[in-house]
């Protein structure tokens, strides 16, 4: 079951149009559109997959568990750069955050929280995912709605999570109530403006449609969140994420028959000429920090 937007979700205005047909790779082979708006260039799946019915398109098979000789590097890889990219996120949120309560929205397995629970945050999650739910309350108090948070918190994480979201507003607000004055928002999303993107049309894998009903740009990202109470204080680069979207966008492109290695190798290459080309504004996905104004 679809349902059409007739007017953006971003920035709520109703010049939108047709931009391109994007298909779903990874789980139904589905055809799906996605939408440009004319005032502040959000990108959107349109029609949508209606939220209640959304829930079969997350069944993909786990990139990582192939089994074929490459795999065992590339899991452990991949687990290498995990850290990497956990460690850095942490950093960021030292830098722009005071104080040391945290909510993670969308935490998953609880990766994040158990990082920063041990450099000494007090963190609460929410994730609507009850298998993910599950790992992640090993690490501390998982919710499945933001309204069991406890209190107010300095500040409130979603890595790649804002793009799967289809009521804006009404989980900005929400954010609002639990996040306290001057507190920090802190958003990573896929750059559909990134290098990477351009470069492999309609088989960027983060374009993950239906799964993601949002496509942010720089413009539609500040339109949607200033509407709602928060100012933007800086965008900043996610360098590693275009090596894992390169190397699954190479996938989608030259299809199963290819060998995982060529894939990989391929994947690297492209990352590093995306994270080149694209400079600091164009990588393959940013992190946005805003403060509740
Ligand atoms: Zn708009």
């Amino acid at each position: 079951m679809r349902e059409e937007l007739t007017q953006c979700p971003a920035c709520l205005e109703n010049d939108i149009s047709f931009k391109q047909s994007v298909k779903d790779y990874s789980t139904s082979n589905e055809v799906f559109d996605i939408w440009a708006c004319g005032q502040c260039s959000h990108l959107f799946t349109n029609p949508r997959v209606r939220e209640e019915s959304v829930g079969p398109y997350y069944d993909n098979p786990d990139y990582i568990s192939h089994t074929d000789d490459a795999a065992s590097v590339f899991a452990k890889v991949y687990q290498f750069l995990r850290e990497i990219n956990l460690n850095w996120k942490h950093r960021h949120v030292k830098n722009y955050t005071e104080g040391k309560t945290l909510l993670d929205y969308g935490c998953g397995t609880g990766q994040f929280m158990e990082k920063m629970i041990s450099k000494g945050y007090e963190v609460q999650g929410v994730e609507i995912n009850e298998g993910a739910r599950t790992k992640s309350s090993k690490f501390g108090s998982v919710y499945s709605s933001i309204n069991e948070v406890k209190g107010e918190v300095d500040a409130i994480t979603m890595w790649h999570v804002l793009e799967h979201v289809y009521n804006l507003d009404e989980l900005l607000q929400s954010f609002k109530t639990k996040l306290r004055n001057n507190g920090t928002l802190i958003i990573a999303v896929p750059n559909p403006e990134s290098h990477d993107a351009q470069h492999y049309g309609a088989h960027w894998a983060a374009w993950d449609i239906p799964i993601h009903v949002h496509h942010f740009t720089k413009k539609s990202m500040s339109a949607a969140l200033e509407r709602n109470g928060f100012q933007l204080q800086e965008v900043l680069p996610m360098s590693l994420d275009s090596y894992y979207i390169s190397l699954i966008s190479e996938q989608y492109k030259e299809g199963a028959s290819t060998k995982r290695i060529v894939h990989w190798l391929k994947g690297v290459v492209q990352g590093t000429i995306s994270n080149i080309k694209g400079g600091k504004d164009n990588k393959s996905s940013l992190i946005y920090v805003f403060k509740k104004s």
